[in-house]
């Protein structure tokens, strides 16, 4: 049946550490940040009941008054969906600590309490998800936190999904830890990998990284594209007034293919995006529209933009045809 609604709306879960979502978007003029489950410690949840609550959601979107946290939202789509029971887009995203200190993270205005904040064990979720059918094979899974590797059982957890066969794993890591299990999902071709550095000198990286971790983690991007099958992108920030060098920028493509990478995202940092979404200094769109026409020049493959980035391409295409 053909009408306007979205993949979350649909088939969406996100796990954060207090709540259940139906997906993490939220900088159009809807807000997003739809709670489904409230107070949620990993409890395993009741199928029937979350269906039937989604259902009701959906039957609106069905009529044509999808949520009103949806208005603006660039997912909604006019195409035939299916009316089936089930999740095949998965945001985990229940944990807060991290072994990185971004400054523009959430996390960054009290990284004490993020990363002594204790979260729950997803695992048995998932697992409970798989036996009973509601996890589709076709799910795309995303891990993002908080640092997905240094979760206790993040390991076990990623060869579960692997075991399980999905094939479209989405791992946001800052790569200050190597993982075993990415490495084999990599080769598996199972995952992707994405890691923001942000940068490509040491200088600009400790700036917003706040860790001495440069090096290492070049070093581990570079030991992940050994694996050849799976798909890892750097990915790039770009944060008004810190790293909005053309050189940086230019430097960091080039960082890219030489430690093996052939795929890039990038994205605006969301308080300053937000703030100044109408009025945009003319040199942002210079450096936008460099890496999202030339990073070819660098022979990589693939350039994703990220919400933000998303959103400042199309506000201008918007004003461009008023
Ligand atoms: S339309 Fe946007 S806000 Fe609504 S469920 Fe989909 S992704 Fe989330
Ligand atoms: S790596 Fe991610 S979670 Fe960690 S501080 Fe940076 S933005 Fe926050």
């Amino acid at each position: 049946m053909k009408y306007t609604s979205c993949i979350h709306l649909e088939h969406g879960i996100t796990f954060f550490s207090n709540s259940v979502q139906i997906c993490c978007i939220s900088s159009h003029c809807g807000g997003g940040n739809i709670i489904e489950i409230n107070n949620y410690k990993g409890e395993l949840i009741d199928w029937d009941d979350f269906f039937t609550k989604r259902n009701q959601l959906r039957e609106g979107a069905r009529k044509g008054h999808a949520p009103q946290k949806c208005e603006g939202c660039y997912y909604l789509k006019e195409q035939d969906w299916n009316t089936d029971n089930y999740i095949d887009e998965v945001l985990i995203g229940h944990f807060t600590h991290c072994n990185c200190n971004c400054i523009y993270c959430y996390t960054e205005k009290d990284k004490k309490f993020f990363n002594a904040n204790k979260t729950y064990n997803i695992y048995p979720v998932i697992k409970d998800m798989i036996e009973k059918g509601v996890l589709s094979k076709k799910a795309t899974i995303t891990f993002g936190g908080g640092e997905p590797t240094i979760l206790q059982e993040f390991e076990e957890l990623v060869h579960l999904l692997l075991d399980y066969d999905v094939y479209n794993i989405r791992i946001h890591s800052d790569g200050i830890k190597y993982s075993p299990a990415i490495e084999k999902g990599l080769k598996l071709g199972k995952i992707t990998l994405i890691t923001s550095v942000d940068s490509s000198s040491k200088k600009v990286y400790e700036e917003i990284k706040q860790v001495p971790c440069f090096d290492k983690v070049w070093k581990n991007l570079e030991q992940y594209a050994k694996a050849k099958n799976g798909l890892i992108r750097t990915k790039y920030v770009l944060i008004p007034g810190v790293n909005d060098s053309l050189t940086e920028v230019k430097n960091w493509l080039q960082k890219t293919y030489e430690v093996g990478i052939r795929h890039i995202a990038f994205d605006i940092e969301d308080n300053w995006f937000k703030a100044r979404r109408d009025n945009i200094p003319q040199y942002i769109y210079v450096i936008f529209d460099f890496v999202s026409e030339c990073y070819k020049q660098y022979k990589i493959e693939s350039c994703e933009l990220y919400e933000r980035a998303y959103n400042l391409k199309v506000d201008r295409e918007n004003r461009l045809r008023v």
